[in-house]
């Protein structure tokens, strides 16, 4: 708990569960205000409780962003950051894959984004200060089996983080985005129940990780928060990986790194 954010409004979109959930969390911990926008309906509303506030929003259709940009300066006043970070995932073969999931994919991963900062750029500008965190992935720079509609959302998130960071500058709005490695969250259960020994997937996924271990949602908030504070104020236009370094290792024959591992745990 501290109060890096004080004073600040911060919007979070698909803050509801997963890693979002955790953002907002971090971010009101550091005394922000923050808004969830997701796909609520009347049922399934949460009650607002102390700096965490919900409200409806799909951020693929532009009505309801602008609804939602309007509630939340009505009720709040402004908005200092914007995390975009709702998101899906379609996991097929490109054979299997239709023109609809693609058209999916894109108006949740790639045309919410952009619809979210389009409306609320001007409140920004209002104040003449603001930071965008996308939440991109590690998919932008490689990518898994069946994800290649996933990929070129999440590459065309990278194009959107260097146009909004260089056309909104002058008017000192910042925007970055954190790429998350293998988060455990229910966007990636389905990849996981591929195989019948859930343990061993796991233990085979983070020996893919330098660091040993697959991401917490808390690893991508405590990334966000410095994105969204003041301590980053130089930083703009850049695609941050949070992922233990698996991007960052060449693939070696199992059979190798497994020698390579004993070794290195070798008294
Ligand atoms: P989850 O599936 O756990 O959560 C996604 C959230 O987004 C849900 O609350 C969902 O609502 C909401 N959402 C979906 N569509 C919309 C929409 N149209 N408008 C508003 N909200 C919407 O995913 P994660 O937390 O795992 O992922 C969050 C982000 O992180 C995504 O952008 C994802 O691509 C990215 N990411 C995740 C990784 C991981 O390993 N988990 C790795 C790399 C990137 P509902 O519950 O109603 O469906």
């Amino acid at each position: 708990m501290g109060n890096r954010l004080s004073g600040k409004v911060v919007v979070v979109t698909g803050g509801n569960r997963g890693i979002g959930r955790a953002i907002a969390e971090r971010l009101a911990n550091e005394e922000a205000m923050v808004v969830v926008g997701d796909l609520f309906d009347e049922h399934s509303l949460p009650v607002s409780v102390e700096r965490l506030a919900f409200m409806r929003l799909d951020v693929t259709k532009e009505a309801s962003v602008r609804a939602f940009v309007d509630d939340v300066i009505q009720k709040f006043g402004r908005i200092d950051v914007l995390v975009n970070n709702a998101g899906i995932i379609v996991h097929k073969s490109i054979d299997e894959q239709t023109g609809e999931d693609w058209d999916r994919l894109m108006a949740v991963n790639l045309r919410g984004p952009f619809l979210m900062a389009k409306h609320v750029a001007p409140e920004m500008r209002r104040v003449g200060l603001g930071t965008i965190v996308n939440i991109g992935s590690v998919e932008g720079f490689m990518v898994n089996p069946w994800h290649t509609a996933y990929a070129a959302t999440k590459a065309g998130m990278h194009g959107l983080t260097i146009g909004l960071a260089v056309d909104l500058g002058p008017d000192g709005i910042r925007c970055n985005t954190v790429c998350p490695g293998w988060i455990g969250t229910d966007l990636n259960r389905s990849y996981l129940e591929l195989h019948p020994d859930r343990s061993l997937v796991e233990r085979e996924l983070a020996q893919l990780h330098p660091v040993g271990r697959i991401g917490s949602p808390k690893d991508i908030a405590n990334a966000v928060l410095w994105l969204a504070s003041d301590e980053s104020s130089f930083v703009s236009g850049e695609m941050i990986a949070v992922d233990g370094a698996r991007t960052k290792k060449i693939s070696l024959p199992s059979i190798l790194d497994e020698e390579y591992r004993a070794k290195l745990t070798k008294p």
